[in-house]
């Protein structure tokens, strides 16, 4: 029988979480400092569990090992996706994270593209995105006289608004924002700079500048242009397709059948209340849930008013 793979999070505290996971969508969180919710995650630091069905209370990395017809028969020997949601109460360390060759050298896993879907954000909200230094040796000068005001590109964000943030972006999800990000399963991060800040035991952070000016990216990151089209009965929005991932917004109005167009569907519910109908059975959906639409749900409907977050292995499609 196939059917839908719904999931159950992982949560992790951090210096700069808040409580919006909870207040947004309902969530049992650890504590009013929770930053990451891992909404469909394989990685060794947070493993979605199966909450329905036949795998029902299996991890996601096992799932994807004992049954790869389920992904298709991916040669991949990772899951390659992690989506998280993020309340950034406060400031994000600025950051960069290294790409697959240099992290598989260093790191031993994944490298790091990452890019976000802004669900909710404060009146003018701003993430750093980039820098201004012209060289290698220009951003290793600004780093070490920590001339962060003229080094950092900022930008001004709202709800709906998508950043692409490939691997080796200087970049920092800001304070008061609510982010849905899908990412390579990774978790490597060098951190740049930490706004000075202490833990609860009165540490700094540690940062890893040889590493950060190693893989950062000089010159301008390119943001991707959405691509909008309507069936009358939804609205489906691709914010990108390259190598690492495809991540779609589909807006629902009524009731919409999709056809699967990869081996596997992502799928995260932001808002709204409706029903999804696989095989002729009805599960009822609301903000907040995961789940994947293995390979063996070639087709399925989605009803009722219905605002989600798809994605599917970039390589894949
Ligand atoms: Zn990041």
């Amino acid at each position: 029988m196939s059917e839908p793979l719904f999931l159950k999070p992982v949560f992790h505290e951090k210096i700069w979480g808040g409580s919006k996971l909870a207040k947004e969508f309902g969530y049992q969180i650890p504590s009013e400092h929770t930053g990451e919710c891992w909404a469909i995650s394989a990685h060794p630091n947070g493993v979605s569990t199966v909450l329905n069905g036949k795998y029902q209370g299996m991890k996601l990395d096992e799932l994807y090992q004992a049954h790869p017809a389920l992904f298709g028969n991916p040669d991949k020997a990772v899951f390659p996706l992690l989506t998280k949601i993020l309340d950034a109460n406060d400031w994000l360390s600025v950051q960069v994270h290294p790409d697959d060759t240099y992290a598989l050298e260093h790191e031993g896993e994944l490298g790091k593209t990452e890019c976000w879907y802004v669900i909710a954000a404060e009146p003018d909200a701003q993430i750093i995105y980039g820098h201004h230094a012209k060289s290698r040796k220009e951003l290793s000068e600004m780093i070490a006289s920590k001339d962060w005001n003229h080094l950092l590109t900022r930008v001004k964000v709202k709800a709906g608004d998508f950043f692409y943030v490939p691997s080796g972006t200087m970049h920092a999800i800001g304070k008061g924002i609510l982010i849905l990000e899908t990412q390579q399963s990774s978790d490597t991060t060098y951190r740049v700079y930490d706004f000075d800040r202490k833990d609860n035991q009165g540490n700094l952070r540690e940062l890893h500048l040889p590493q950060s000016i190693d893989v950062m990216t000089i010159g301008e990151i390119k943001n991707t242009t959405p691509l909008i089209s309507n069936t009358g009965t939804a609205e489906i929005t691709t914010f990108i397709t390259n190598d690492f991932f495809t991540v779609y917004q589909w807006r629902v109005h009524a009731k919409t059948s999709f056809k699967q167009s990869a081996p596997y569907t992502l799928v995260s519910v932001l808002d709204g209340e409706g029903e999804l109908i696989v095989s002729g059975d009805t599960y009822s959906l609301k903000k907040g849930q995961h789940f994947i639409l293995p390979s063996d749900v070639s087709q399925w409907e989605f009803s009722g008013h219905l605002s989600m977050i798809a994605s599917h292995d970039g390589s894949n499609s």
